[in-house]
């Protein structure tokens, strides 16, 4: 029977929580209660969206599942549903191990998922979706599943090969977000850089950049997970011309090291790497970059974590994120390589690397002392206001501080503001009403 209310529990990535604002849109229109992420068991079915990236996250996508599978034997819900990337992988096993749960799904099974919940899957909301987040700024997926080969990534046997989405279909998506008030549009992929190459035999992000900075309502743009290897430049000039193109670039790096760019199949080395990054800083002048390094990959020396510290300290990224390296089951790491850093150092390498960044994002930071910005309101905390510039994506990058004890100001919207102060992630601010 259909229910009327369902739990959706979101675990992993922007582009999952995409996926589960799909389904929530589906769900709505067939007028179902949605929750989110929520304890409350008052929605007797549960569908948790679940990830299988890495070990943590795939510890704490069991953790979800064992918990709600407890709550069901209790009595207190009635249905349990599983789909996502830790489901992709592991369904039969799931299954087996857990029988709580009603039944398991893929990345890919979206009709599936609706009609089991007894509700009508609603064709004419393609590109429509119930956001979850603040509604002023969206994820907008432009591709799925990835086609490189990195070694210690599972996600291509996850989510499959490379599937770019048609452009006009991004803009009619986009054109739905900034009707519904979205103002900053958050570009995600496995693999941004790669977009167009399938369908139009070609790079085809600058095209696509062209056509979404068309969108009126749409301020800022902001592109996330570019791919070092054959990045397509001609997306840079249109970057920094546009004034809505955010001067900011999520380009994971991984490792600098050209033996450990090559064992990790990244396909580019340290020269390239390098010359990639000059000509960031050159074309586009103040860009903010943000990088993701792994350590403790396998074979990976003393001398080599040293010569990673060395490019971090030297190139100074505005935002960074450390991974460790786990063993991903039918990786080619997994497979051809000994995984011989032991787990204690890898923490200590990724906690070196994190201290190390803490000083530069405040060096960084303090520059930023004395210059106004303009900045988008994310939420309020008590008398303060919390905001981010063009240089900061949500929830993993910096944020402004702003007193507004009067509570005028509104959120979604953008302020210009005077920075006064800063710490290592945090930039405290003041309006500027000139
Ligand atoms: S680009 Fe590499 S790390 Fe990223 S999803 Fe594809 S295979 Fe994984």
């Amino acid at each position: 029977m259909k229910p009327k209310k369902i739990n959706i529990v979101t675990l992993g990535c922007s582009k999952n929580l995409v996926d589960s604002q799909v389904l929530a849109g589906q769900l709505q229109k067939n007028n179902i209660e949605l929750l989110h992420d929520s304890n409350d068991l008052s929605a007797r079915t549960v569908v948790i969206n679940t990830c299988g990236f890495i070990l943590d996250a795939k510890q704490e996508s069991i953790d979800n599942i064992l918990s709600f599978a407890e709550e069901k034997r209790a009595g207190n819900i009635d249905h349990l549903f599983v789909m996502g990337c830790l489901s992709e992988r592991y369904k039969d096993a799931l299954r087996k191990e857990m029988p709580e749960v009603d039944e398991f799904f893929g990345v890919n099974n979206l009709r599936e998922i609706i009609e089991i919940l007894d509700a009508d899957y609603k064709k004419e909301l393609l590109g429509e979706r119930q956001l979850t987040n603040p509604g002023h700024y969206a994820y907008l997926k432009i591709s799925e599943g990835c086609d490189r080969s990195c070694s210690f990534c599972a996600i291509p046997l996850i989510r499959g090969k490379h599937i770019s989405k048609p452009i006009e279909k991004i803009i009619s998506e986009a054109n739905y977000l900034a009707s519904i008030g979205v103002k900053e549009l958050i570009l995600i992929a496995q693999d941004l850089t790669y977009y167009g190459i399938d369908i139009y035999k070609k790079q085809a992000l600058a095209e696509l950049l062209l056509e979404l900075d068309k969108i009126e309502s749409i301020e800022w743009i902001r592109l996330h997970y570019a791919y070092p290897t054959s990045f397509p430049t001609d997306i840079l000039p249109i970057m920094r011309l546009s004034s809505k193109i955010c001067n900011y670039l999520d380009i994971p790096f991984q490792h600098i090291n050209s033996r450990i760019l090559a064992d990790m199949k990244r396909n580019i080395d340290k020269e390239n790497t390098l010359q990639l990054i000059k000509k960031f800083r050159k074309e586009i002048p103040g860009i903010a970059l943000r990088t993701t390094i792994l350590v403790g990959f396998p074979g990976e020396t003393v001398e080599d974590f040293e010569e990673l510290k060395e490019f971090v300290k030297e190139t100074r990224f505005d935002r960074l994120g450390v991974f460790t390296y786990s063993e991903e089951d039918d990786t080619h790491a997994a497979i051809h390589l000994k995984d011989d850093v032991p787990e204690k150092e890898k923490q200590r390498r990724a906690d070196e690397i994190m201290l190390l960044q803490q000083d530069i994002s405040l060096e960084i930071n303090t520059e930023k002392i004395g210059r106004t910005f303009k900045v988008i309101i994310d939420r309020r905390e008590g008398d303060q206001v919390i905001g981010r510039t063009e240089f900061d994506s949500v929830e993993v990058d910096n944020e402004v501080v702003i007193e507004d004890p009067s509570a005028s100001i509104q959120i979604g919207n953008f302020y210009k503001v005077e920075i006064i102060d800063a710490t290592e992630f945090d930039l405290i601010g003041i309006w500027n009403y000139d």
